[in-house]
């Protein structure tokens, strides 16, 4: 199994494979391991003391380690506690590694230092990151190293420095072999690594993004934004950094050491991110609420809503109006279902164009405040059904992956109509768009206002169109596969 493993990641381009003894079932043969390696080797053996599965005593554990390095393997992992004891030999290059499970410890560079006085060819430093600005702790020391450092923190909250430490100087990272086998948390794969975020290929120069949000494992928008820049030959990586509510100022700042060019944001911090700037582009203020942080002209930080550009776009483009009409929303009723962040924008914009708008939300409350906001009307929930309307838009969750068999709105309730716009993305066709359709409505699809979304932010990060076809097929293609049974 190991042997074919190594030889599929050799195949996939690995330069540089690690192989843990430790998760073998059986005590390993490792010269012959190494014989038949088809790529360099690290040999790692990882007690459980150290969260590994060796299940052997510390002599054998050893007695392997030397047999490793005696059959020539490019690179031994030795934890600092044995490194003392466990001599160069030959051409095999020492990694000298610290983990800590817990924290990222305040006195990094004391172990650091200790590292480095154990005859290391490489230093491997990680640490639990438990705030966003861990990574950077990290980050700094891998950059101010005199020694190769691998230095990058565990966890959802150190994707950062997995990705980044690169940049700064680490001369490789770990992924998994597969999405089902983390041996750290927050692995990634090797797939991943290499196809979405091109790891070989970040170097000093690389131009920094990102996605903050709380949850963010999900996101699609490292596909996206990452495809483009591969697509255009920019020297550009764009990452996930999940932010957890509240931290949002604290990581911005810290995050400055990164230089990062452009943030997209997301739930929760739409709000708070407009405690960053008070430099906005289009209505931010008005809606209250962006999902772009680009930097301007003078390198400042701009708040952006292309969530609510995507979706005034689509709008005309549903109902088939040419891109240079303005006043295509005068005096059409629009009936909007929801009454979150999504429905703040697209009201916002509906009232700006002269529609006649309702809201109505399941939670009456939220959506008397929004209506008040917005200066439009307020229908009950229960009453949505008797209300007329040209246009209605969807800004509920109600239909989305996995509950499909639901729609906020039964299409029998209104006589005729023009077009429903749903913003649930996944799954595109929703059931609402399917009756609509049956119904004779034209419809729009959320997911045409997301890659819109997307590529309106990559044109304010880079002044470059977006390649939106490919947009759209990439979100396609993702939504299917996370949609399998
Ligand atoms: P949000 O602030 O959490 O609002 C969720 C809305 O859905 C609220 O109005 C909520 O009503 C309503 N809702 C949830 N479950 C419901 C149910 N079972 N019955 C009736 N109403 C229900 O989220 P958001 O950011 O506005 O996002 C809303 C939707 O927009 C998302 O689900 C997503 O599919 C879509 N979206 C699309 C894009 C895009 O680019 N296409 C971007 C972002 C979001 P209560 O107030 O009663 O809870």
């Amino acid at each position: 199994m190991v042997v074919l493993e190594h030889q599929a990641l050799a195949e996939k381009g690995a330069a540089l494979v690690e192989l843990r003894l430790d998760w073998l079932s059986r005590p390993p043969d490792v010269v012959r391991l190494l014989e038949q390696r088809p790529t360099p080797t690290m040999i790692t053996c990882r007690r459980q003391s150290d969260r590994g599965r060796w299940r052997g005593s510390e002599e054998q554990r050893q007695a392997i380690l030397r047999t490793a390095i005696a059959s020539g393997a490019e690179y031994i992992d030795l934890e600092a506690d044995i490194a003392g004891s466990i001599p160069r030999y030959g051409d095999t290059k020492r990694i000298v590694s610290h983990h800590d499970f817990e924290e990222t410890p305040e006195n990094l560079e004391q172990i650091h230092a200790r590292l480095q006085s154990l005859d290391p060819d490489v230093i491997k430093l990680v640490t639990m990151a438990n705030t966003p600005a861990d990574s950077v702790r990290l980050l700094k020391l891998v950059a101010n190293s005199d020694v190769p450092t691998v230095g990058f923190c565990m966890g959802e909250l150190g994707l950062t420095s997995r990705l980044m430490c690169g940049k700064y100087g680490s001369p490789f990272t770990y992924a998994t072999f597969n999405k089902d086998r983390e041996l750290a948390p927050g692995q990634l794969s090797f797939d991943e690594m290499r196809n979405v975020y091109h790891f070989e290929k970040i170097n000093g120069n690389t131009q920094v993004f990102g996605v903050l949000g709380d949850p963010i494992a999900h996101s699609m928008s490292p596909l996206l934004h990452n495809l483009a820049f591969q697509d255009q030959n920019l020297d550009a990586v764009y990452l996930p950094m999940r932010v957890p509510p509240g931290l949002m100022a604290q990581t911005l700042e810290a995050f400055e050491w990164l230089e990062v060019r452009g943030y997209s944001v997301t739930i929760p911090h739409k709000e708070a991110v407009l405690e960053i700037t008070d430099r906005f582009t289009g209505p931010v203020r008005g809606i209250g609420a962006a999902n772009t942080l680009y930097r301007d002209a003078n390198d400042r930080w701009c708040a952006a809503n292309t969530d609510h550009a995507a979706a005034m776009e689509c709008i005309r483009i549903g109902l088939g109006e040419p891109a240079d009409k303005t006043d295509f929303l005068n005096g059409k009723m629009v009936l909007v279902l929801g009454a979150g962040g999504v429905a703040r924008a697209i009201v916002y914009g509906l009232m700006r164009a002269g529609a006649v708008v309702s809201v109505t939300n399941r939670t009456e409350q939220r959506g008397v405040e929004l209506a008040a906001a917005m200066q439009c009307q307020h229908v009950k929930w229960a009453n949505r059904v008797r209300s007329m309307a040209d246009i209605i838009v969807n800004c509920t969750s109600v239909g989305m992956h996995p509950n499909m068999d639901e729609t906020p709105y039964q299409m029998n309730w209104i006589s005729e109509g023009q077009l429903v716009f749903d913003t649930v993305y996944n799954p595109e066709n929703t059931l609402l768009l399917k009756d609509a359709r049956e119904y004779g409505w034209r419809t729009v699809s959320g997911l045409d206002m997301f890659v819109r979304q997307a590529a309106a932010q990559f044109e304010l990060f880079t002044g470059r169109r977006a390649p939106l076809d490919r947009f759209q097929d990439t979100v396609r293609r993702e939504i299917s596969a996370v949609n399998l049974p």
